[in-house]
């Protein structure tokens, strides 16, 4: 068992923060685990972290840390996932993507396309002795609907759990990418079609959890079977409270369904993190759709990573806050990840008799 790894990432201050004059910087680093935050009132809060990254901390330095032991484990179909909080604004976004997925410096980009370029780095290490096929999924979380980002007719994809291979979505569109290249193509395609849901819906990117799915598959021809591991990248919605945006009719209403998945989350963290010893409390997984997909990342079998992105000014500063707290108490959530060795799928896949129905095993569980 271990425990979840947390981070803290600052941006560096907007140009609208730097020309307000009543705002100044209230991150006061102690070290790279250690800070002091001074709210609105002056008051000092002093948070700790797995590690701080303050604003002048490079892409690199967060994938490195965060991201590639996850990566490494992946592919060794142990599942992983990472996850930005923060309110819209903070730089969840630019951590997960860089400034554009496509068309960014190298130095600029994000977690995305790093993970991507590592798990083909990992699997090449291993080649000849092990076949290796990655798949890419893309889904977002609005207004509690799950809906695929490379086709667009998929609206409401279900949440499905099978004994094998834990939560599934019933039908989501994978694509098999070839290398590195391919996977920015893809991601960025997946992106653009988010961006064709905002025009249509008016809705902005922060409105909706973008989830990236990656499914690395190994097949061990000697052993007969196959091995899989899911890399999971989220990108959470804002987390800002609904009175301070002054949100009216739809956006009120999205707002309110963000609020309520993010404070689902929080209350499933609370549940993981407040239980007594030796005793199993109820777990509200079900609140939410982003619980349910989150669930065997939350709930134990899965490396997480939380990154909780803030600004560094005062004028965010109850925002920033609130995401640390979040972050605080996620900290003592704890994983014990175990590979997933499907051998029913490397069965049926090659006409074995004995290949056992996981699929009956499936139960739809959201409606
Ligand atoms: P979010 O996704 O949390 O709503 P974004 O990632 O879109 O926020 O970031 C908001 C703005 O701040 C963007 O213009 C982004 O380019 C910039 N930004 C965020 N983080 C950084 C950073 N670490 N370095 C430079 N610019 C950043
Ligand atoms: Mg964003």
């Amino acid at each position: 068992m271990s425990n979840i790894t947390v981070c803290a990432r600052f941006r560096p201050l907007s140009s609208r923060e730097r020309s307000n004059h009543g705002d100044s910087v209230c991150v006061h680093g102690i070290d790279t685990e250690t800070f002091v935050f001074k709210d609105e009132k002056e008051e000092d809060f002093s948070f700790s972290f797995d590690r701080v990254f303050y604003e002048k901390s490079e892409q690199v330095e967060v994938y490195e840390f965060l991201v590639l032991p996850i990566v490494q484990d992946a592919v060794n179909a142990i599942n992983g996932t990472i996850i930005t909080y923060g309110q819209t604004g903070a730089g969840k976004t630019y951590s997960m993507e860089g400034p554009s997925v496509l068309e960014c410096d190298e130095l600029k980009q994000g977690l995305l396309q790093r993970a991507a370029n590592g798990l083909f780095e990992c699997i090449k290490s291993t080649e000849g002795s092990v076949k290796h096929t990655i798949k890419l999924s893309m889904v977002e979380i609005y207004m509690e609907k799950v809906r695929d980002l490379f086709d667009l007719s998929k609206d409401n994809i279900q949440i499905k759990e099978s004994r094998v291979q834990g939560i599934l979505l019933s039908g989501v569109t994978e694509i098999a990418i070839s290398g590195p290249a391919d996977a920015l193509q893809r991601l960025s395609s997946g992106i653009a079609n988010r961006a064709v849901g905002e025009t249509q819906m008016n809705m902005a990117s922060s409105r909706s959890h973008c989830i990236y799915i990656f499914t690395i598959q190994q097949e061990l021809a000697k052993e007969k079977r196959v091995k899989s591991g899911k890399l999971v990248l989220v990108d959470l919605a804002g987390s800002e409270k609904v009175e301070k945006t002054g949100a009216e009719g739809r956006v009120l209403e999205e707002a309110k369904t963000i609020n309520k998945s993010l404070s689902a989350l929080g209350n499933v963290i609370n549940a993981l993190t407040c239980g007594s010893p030796g005793k199993t409390n109820h777990i509200p997984y079900r609140d939410s759709k982003l619980t349910r997909i989150l669930q065997d990342a939350l709930g134990g079998n899965s490396r997480t990573a939380l990154l909780c992105c803030c600004s560094p000014s005062s004028s965010n500063a109850s925002e920033s806050l609130s995401t640390l707290r979040f972050g605080t108490r996620a900290k003592h959530i704890k994983a014990s990840p175990r590979p997933l060795c499907n051998e029913d799928h490397y069965a049926k896949n090659h006409g074995a008799s004995h290949a056992t129905k996981d699929d009956s095993m499936e139960r739809i569980l959201n409606k």
